[in-house]
């Protein structure tokens, strides 16, 4: 048994992650009057959200006509319909509600000339049930929109006296014996103390795993630490092969170019100075969804159309939009393009490339951000005392392809439902349950032999061998050869977490042990998701199988559910809700709009 002292503390509810999400639960949670505290490994304004560029999908119809209906539909149809209606619906439903919130928090949104919020157009945003035109549904604070919300939700926490534990990084869930998850345990980086949270809820918003992937756009700290939590404590993970590739990452660097570029205006082209989009999406072209263009511009790559000395990148083309929509709409953009590319946007198009940027994927939950676990008998059981929202979650509104700006307004809705759940459901004055220091030893028993790991691979080195593999062989286009072999080398890439090597012992600002923490926590991400890959065998939104080029529904309409066990994957799956919440005579969508069919743009 590990030797470590430790610290308790008692709170009635845990939020582990200050990203958008994390901060819209706790400052909902605050607000309910729970006792609230707020575990971050980052400054929480340094989470990944202050990254999110485009901005914030809602039907406010500030731009043009739009409607709730309009937006649920193209979320089904963007999902390849895969995504729970019940969850599809309900945030369709929220989502001006979840906007006008922010707004009146503070978060200083661009304006149209009548002083209402600015909105602009996103892929697979459309009007009339996808017969119409492209909508301008995306919220958006110039090109910052994520930067925007996450400082005004941290100060709009603090307010309501949220209580933030701040480069604290979670090692481990505690469970009981009955399956409740009743809280987690914490080591504080600067100062090498441990400490216990006791909690009525945690509630995990620990962002995707992006960084199981050689070329992403996700920060560094995006390592899907709450996925790997979960599956140590026997839960599973959910639909984790839907993985999407943005079509406009730099070439070279990864950095995103938001797809509000297209949305200004903004368009690719080839080697021959073809709009190609025109030819795969007709009606959509280059506001297709973002599954559909990143296999256009592959394809387009493969078939010896690409640009550059290598022909193996895309130009996205800026320069004909006047110079004043640039510096208002997309300054931020026009300064990465210059320090990452060496492109002046005013003159020259920007070498892109598609790169991982988000995971569909994520720990099952239900549209109120409780954590599933599914058996035969019970697909939607619930784990008492465990919730998950944002990119960690699945719940499941993204299905097989999320659409642009439904992340942000995916975090703010469920972290904001999770909040509404849990304020019913705590006793306040329940008195916490006593530490199981069973559970703290067995986290640091395992904290501790990796922080005296003293094999012979690097973690610097694995992580490496783990992101290309994952980049070669669970990429843009899949093939059931590709696909195998990748089973095969992530199943030998994980097993060397037995040898791994850390070299430095200490405990205060440890950032060797910190990595070989995530590197243990990427990895089961990354093996349920070509795991999950490989047997699915059909075509569905980012899951492009060569082998079985269409979707199946009557076979695979169905949500992976994947436990990992070091280094094999169970998988068994759960069926998808088909029901929306609202009957359709009390002014739910009617039931023929959302029923499968072929998608096209
Ligand atoms: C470059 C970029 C641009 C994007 N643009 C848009 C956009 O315009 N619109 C849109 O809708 N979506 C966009 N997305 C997607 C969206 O921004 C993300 O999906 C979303 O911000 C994720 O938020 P989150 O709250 O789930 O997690 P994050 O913002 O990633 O935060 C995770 C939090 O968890 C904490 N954490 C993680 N592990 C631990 C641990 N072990 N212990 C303690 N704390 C931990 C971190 O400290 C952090 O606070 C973009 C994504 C990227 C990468």
């Amino acid at each position: 048994m590990a030797a470590y002292d430790y610290e308790t503390h008692d709170y009635d509810v845990v939020v582990v992650g200050a990203g958008g999400s994390g901060l819209r639960a706790t400052l909902g949670m605050a607000e309910q009057g729970l006792k609230t505290a707020c575990v971050t490994k980052v400054f929480p304004t340094r989470s990944h959200t202050v990254a999110a560029q485009g901005g914030i999908a809602a039907s406010l119809s500030n731009m043009g006509p739009d409607h709730w209906q309009w937006h649920m539909y193209d979320t089904v149809k963007g999902s390849d319909w895969l995504g729970d209606t019940d969850a599809m619906e309900y945030l369709a439903r929220h989502a001006p509600e979840a906007v006008y919130e922010l707004e009146h928090y503070g978060v200083p949104f661009s304006r149209t000339e009548e002083g209402k919020i600015y909105q602009r157009p996103f892929g697979g945003h459309t009007t009339e049930f996808g017969e119409g035109p492209p909508v301008q549904r995306t919220c958006a604070a110039a090109d910052r929109t994520g930067h925007a919300i996450l400082h005004t939700l941290y100060g709009q926490s603090l307010k309501n006296n949220a209580e933030f534990y701040i480069e604290y990084f979670a090692i481990d869930l505690m469970m009981s014996e009955d399956g409740a998850c009743t809280g987690v345990v914490c080591w504080k980086l600067d100062d090498g103390t441990i400490h216990v949270f006791n909690a009525k809820t945690v509630v995990l918003a620990t962002g995707g795993y992006g960084r199981a992937y050689f070329s992403a756009t996700s920060a560094h700290t995006c390592t899907g630490d709450g996925g790997g939590m979960v599956a140590r404590a026997g839960l599973p993970l959910q639909d984790m092969e839907f993985v999407q590739f943005h079509p406009t990452g730099i070439y070279g660097a990864g950095c995103l170019i938001t797809e509000g570029a297209r949305g200004e205006g903004g368009y690719l082209t080839n080697s021959e100075g073809e709009r190609f989009m025109e030819r795969y999406a007709p009606t959509y072209k280059d506001l297709a969804p973002r599954d559909y263009v990143s296999r256009s511009m592959t394809m387009e790559i493969r078939e010896g159309r690409g640009v550059g000395e290598h022909g193996d990148h895309i130009h996205l083309n800026l320069s004909h939009l006047p110079k004043e929509a640039l510096q208002l709409r997309l300054p931020g953009i026009s300064e990465s393009a210059r320090i990452f590319a060496g492109v002046d946007v005013t003159k020259e198009p920007i070498p892109v490339l598609p790169t991982v940027h988000y995971n569909m994927g994520g720990i099952p939950t239900n549209y109120w951000g409780e954590v599933l676990n599914p058996t035969q008998d019970e697909p939607n059981r619930i784990v008492p005392g465990l919730m998950a929202v944002g990119e960690a979650g699945c719940a499941s509104v993204h299905g097989a392809n999320r659409l642009g700006s439904n992340s942000l307004i995916d975090l703010v809705v469920f972290g904001r439902a999770a909040a509404i759940r849990a304020s019913e459901a705590i006793d306040r004055a329940a008195r916490p349950r006593t530490v199981d220091t069973a559970q703290v030893d067995k986290a640091l028993d395992r904290f501790d032999s990796l922080r005296h790991a003293s094999g012979n691979v690097p973690t610097a080195e694995l992580r490496l061998e783990m992101q290309k593999t994952m980049q070669e062989d669970a990429a843009v286009f899949r093939t059931a050869k590709t696909m195998a072999e990748g089973v095969e080398k992530m199943g030998a890439v994980a097993a060397k977490l037995d040898d791994i090597k850390v070299t430095d012992r200490s405990l205060v600002w440890n950032s060797d042990l910190m990595e070989t923490l995530e590197l243990t926590n990427l990895m089961p991400n990354a093996l349920a998701t070509i795991v999950g890959a490989e047997a699915r065998k059909e075509s569905r939104g980012a899951h492009a199988h060569e082998d079985h080029p269409d979707r199946d529904d009557d076979a695979w309409r169905v949500h992976t559910i994947a436990h990992v066990h070091d280094t094999k994957v169970d998988l068994t799956y759960r069926p998808v809700i088909t029901d929306p919440l609202t009957e359709q005579q009390q002014g739910g969508i009617e039931l023929e709009r959302i029923a499968p069919k072929a998608r096209t743009f």
